[in-house]
């Protein structure tokens, strides 16, 4: 368990993806937790990935962009004892975390209100918590919700319209996961997939959009896979089942 540190601000604005949003007239803010079982190291009692697979653990974007260096992986650690220390999974995170969420996410409406610009928020930013359940999407209908997931229970409750209408979701490829990625895929949602050296037009029949244009996902049209070049680790693991490279 790391030293207990009450973080003012939960939310991070600054990566390269989400400067791409700010010029289309989107604020997002990541919640940057501890993925799968480093989670259990900072604190909680469960990883943050129950559907992570080992190849997407080794390259998790956890390592990638600020995320390299020590003092924002301790920081993140600490963030994620503050919000699900001595916590399951599915458990709702400690209540003073809750509120230090809802300061953070007035604040954020606030400042975009008086910059006018649309307030978007990812809970997950590198973890695959039930995020929905935490009760915020109710309470800030004017900010768009959005994260990506490997967990096909949840991503299946979005598709039949059963989650928040603020909250949007795509589904993740694994490295194993193609059976239900497929099956998302002929339901109306979208799946993101890694792809070794270059964004293909189409795969497996689908038609792929780059990913890395922007965050915005909620924009994406449906039915489409949603590529990604490596990032982090990644860029160094290209053999990774993670990572796809039949189109070269
Ligand atoms: S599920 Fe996502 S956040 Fe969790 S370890 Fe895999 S890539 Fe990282």
């Amino acid at each position: 368990m790391l030293v207990k540190e009450r973080p003012i601000n939960l939310l991070g604005y600054i990566n390269k993806k989400t400067i791409k949003g700010e010029k289309l007239g989107y604020r997002t803010g990541i919640l940057y937790l501890a993925p799968a079982e480093l989670a259990i190291q900072a604190g909680s009692n469960a990883t943050a990935c129950p559907f992570a697979s080992d190849e997407c653990k080794a390259l998790c974007l956890f390592t990638a962009g600020f995320g390299v260096y020590n003092r924002i992986k301790v920081a993140r650690m600490r963030k994620t004892d503050y919000v699900m220390g001595g916590r399951l999974w599915n458990e709702m995170p400690n209540s003073e975390a809750i509120e230090t969420l809802k300061k953070n996410l007035k604040s954020l409406t606030n400042r975009c209100k008086k910059d006018k610009m649309m307030p978007c928020v990812r809970l997950n930013g590198t973890s695959d918590y039930p995020v929905h359940t935490w009760g915020l999407m109710k309470l800030f209908p004017n900010i768009m919700f959005y994260d990506y997931t490997k967990d096909f229970n949840r991503m299946a409750d979005w598709i039949n319209h059963l989650l928040p209408l603020n909250y949007h979701l795509t589904f993740s490829f694994s490295g194993h996961n193609w059976l239900q990625c497929e099956l998302v895929l002929r339901h109306g949602g979208n799946v993101a997939i890694v792809f070794a050296k270059k964004i293909p037009k189409k795969y497996k029949g689908y038609t792929v959009v780059d990913g890395d244009k922007s965050d915005l996902r909620f924009l994406d049209r449906k039915n489409v896979i949603v590529g990604l070049l490596p990032k982090g680790k990644a860029k160094r693991n290209l053999d990774s089942k993670f990572i796809i490279k039949e189109h070269l």
